[in-house]
Formats: structure tokens, C-alpha cells, sequence
């Protein structure tokens, strides 16, 4: 598979105040392709070699997490999953059984658009060769999606399948997991400032160090579905995650139709209820969990779910390419005409 850019682009703002820095700390930063997907990661540190062991420590974890859950490995414990649940339960380690029990909560709180089971159909997709199955081929793996008939052993740690030609795949919540625990490694390195991003899955501790040691927001750009140089908007984040899913990352389009990888777990078709869905929230697992919902419910009712959840945001791109933003991102309504002055801001 081909590496993918991030659909984020991460720049400076001109928030915040000046603190004066020890003059040897800087910023560390390096890319790498791990999981199919290009891995970034910026910290701030005082030693420049403890911040490059720090940068080893997250890729050399990056590299567990994809050898343990990528599809694409045949001898990976998430492809014994699929090769032998449906016969007879498979143990696992603790790590990806509870990332799979994990997914069903987003299951549980998206109703169903997020099922690591789409894969039962999911599978019968190959975009670079512009593979799609036929309407008979998607009837017959249809019922086999459906994240209820996965069955948990806690003591075990195994997944059983309840349903034969049952299939699972990580895609959709292991990049954000991985950036979590990449993040998790430079804290109890001691790092405070850091961004590290898997594809469209990023998260950022600390606010950003300028040159001259003043700390500002990060600003991160959401780019629009058709011109990843065009940018839809800027949003200043820090001590945050975001997730960006979007139609342009993996698709090919044939007769007028967008064939992307983002399944609706309903129909076994590409989900286009939206172009690009953006959600901020506390940890990249939780983001890149909820960030395929408006993809499958559409933009309101995927709204109305973020608005509920006090701990979320969301940006969403329409296809008609109006951008809809939840209640806590949404500016303040203009005043009505002949409304008395607004008090001074302090
Ligand atoms: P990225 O790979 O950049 O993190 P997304 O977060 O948008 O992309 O996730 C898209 C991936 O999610 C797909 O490539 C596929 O692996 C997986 N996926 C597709 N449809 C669903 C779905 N309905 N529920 C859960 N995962 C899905
Ligand atoms: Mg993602």
C-alpha cells in the first residue's frame, strides 16, 4: 500500500505569552512510514539525545502495535482472528483483545456506524486496482457484518466469531491507538510539549515553543476534500487529539460514483454522507473512533451525537461543501439589530 500524507497540516499561530527558555532546548522531529501511513513526531526537549530515544521509543512502539493488528500480515495475531474464530476461539494478547472490546463502545455510541466488522465486506474492496465487489458478492458477506456476534472470554483474552466468513479490521481506530501510546511514552519520558500524528490521527501535549520561547497554540488546518492545498479552517488546539476521515484518501471513481474506504456497515457501500469528518476530543483513540460517524449518519444526526458528548468537537465537510461545526465550536451568533452594546471584554 502506498504511504498517505496527513490530511493535517500543522503550523504556527500568534496566540499566546513569552516565557523565557533554557537556550539549548529545541524541537526534535521525524517522519517515518509505519502501518501503511506516514508517522510524524515533534517534541520539545533540553537533551538532544533523550529527545531522539524518545522519537525511537514511539517508532519502535508504532511498529509492535502494526505487526500485532495489521490485516496486511498474514502471521499478525489480528489475521489469525480472522483465519480461526469462526471455529473455535482464538487467544490473543491482552493489548489487542482489549482494543477490539474497545471498538464496540464506538459501536455502541455511534449506532453502528463504526463496526470493525464492515471487513466481512470490507475485504472485497482494493482501491489502487479499482476493485469493487458486485451487488451479489456484498449480498451474500453482508450478514456476516455485525460487531454483536463477537464474542469475549475475559479470562482468556479470545475472540470467538459467531457468524462463518466474519472478518475484522483495525483500520478505522489503530492509528489513533497508536498515536495514544506513542504519546503516552514521551509523558513518562518527561516530555511536556510533543505532536504525534499516524495519517489522519494526531495529538498534541503542550502548547507549541517558538524561537523566541513565547508558547503558542498549535494551529491545525483542516485542507478541503478536493484540493489539499486549500484550506476549509483553522482550529488552535493544545493538550488535544484530532482525527480528520476523509473521502480523498483512499478511493477511485468510477462512472460519476466515489468508491472510498470508509464502509457503510448498512449497505456494505462507500459511506458518502459527508466529505470529510473532523473530531477533537481528548485521546486520538476516542477521535479516530467517532471520526467515520457522519461518513455512515450523516452530518446532523452525527452532530447531534457530538453535541451530547461534552468532551468532543467536530468539523464536517457537506458534499454540497457547506461546513457544519458543533455547539462548542460554532462562533457566536451575530447581534441583533438594535441590541444594546456588549460589555467590554476584560
Ligand atoms: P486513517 O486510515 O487515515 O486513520 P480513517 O480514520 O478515516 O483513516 O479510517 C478509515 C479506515 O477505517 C478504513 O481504511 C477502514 O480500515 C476502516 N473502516 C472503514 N469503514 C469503517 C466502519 N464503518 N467502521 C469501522 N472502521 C471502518
Ligand atoms: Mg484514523
Amino acid at each position: 500500500m502506498g504511504i498517505r500524507f496527513a490530511a493535517l497540516l500543522i503550523c504556527l499561530t500568534v496566540l499566546g505569552g513569552a516565557l523565557p527558555r533554557a537556550a539549548h532546548a529545541e524541537w526534535h522531529k521525524r517522519t517515518d512510514a509505519i502501518m501503511g501511513t506516514r508517522i510524524y513526531v515533534e517534541l520539545w526537549d533540553t537533551d538532544a539525545a533523550h529527545g531522539e530515544a524518545s522519537i525511537d521509543a514511539v517508532m519502535a512502539e508504532m511498529r509492535h502495535i502494526d505487526d500485532l493488528m495489521s490485516h496486511y500480515k498474514p502471521e499478525s495475531q489480528l489475521s489469525q482472528i480472522n483465519q480461526h474464530a469462526a471455529d473455535a476461539p482464538v487467544v490473543v494478547d491482552k493489548e489487542l483483545f482489549d482494543l477490539i472490546k474497545l471498538s464496540t463502545h464506538y459501536s455502541e455510541i455511534t449506532e453502528g456506524a463504526f463496526d470493525i466488522t464492515y471487513a466481512s465486506v470490507g475485504y472485497l474492496y482494493n482501491y489502487p486496482n479499482h476493485i469493487r465487489p458486485t451487488e451479489e458478492q456484498i449480498k451474500a458477506a453482508l450478514p456476516a457484518v455485525n460487531w454483536r456476534n463477537m464474542k469475549f472470554d475475559e479470562a482468556h483474552h479470545s475472540v470467538f466469531f459467531e457468524h462463518k466468513g466474519m472478518r475484522i479490521d483495525l483500520g478505522g481506530i489503530g492509528k489513533g491507538y497508536a498515536v495514544d501510546r506513542g504519546i503516552e511514552i514521551l509523558q513518562k519520558r518527561g516530555i511536556q510539549h510533543a505532536v504525534v500524528t499516524a495519517g489522519g490521527d494526531s495529538r498534541i501535549i503542550g502548547k507549541r515553543i517558538a524561537a523566541d520561547g513565547s508558547e503558542r497554540e498549535w494551529l491545525v488546518a483542516i485542507r478541503h476534500p478536493d484540493d489539499p492545498n486549500k484550506v476549509v479552517t483553522r482550529i488552535p488546539l493544545s493538550d488535544a487529539a484530532m482525527s480528520t476521515s476523509g473521502d480523498y484518501e483512499r478511493y477511485f471513481d468510477e462512472n460519476g460514483v466515489r468508491y472510498h474506504h470508509i464502509i457503510d456497515p448498512r449497505t456494505g457501500h462507500s459511506a458518502s454522507m459527508v466529505r470529510s469528518a473532523t473530531i477533537i476530543g481528548p485521546t486520538a483513540t476516542q477521535t479516530d473512533g467517532m471520526s467515520k460517524t457522519a461518513f455512515v449518519l450523516g452530518a446532523e444526526k452525527a452532530l447531534e451525537i457530538i453535541n451530547r458528548m461534552p468532551e468532543y468537537d467536530a468539523v464536517f465537510v457537506k458534499p454540497d461543501g457547506k461546513v457544519l461545526y458543533s455547539n462548542g465550536l460554532r462562533p457566536p451568533a451575530p447581534r441583533p439589530e438594535g441590541a444594546p452594546p456588549a460589555a467590554a471584554q476584560k
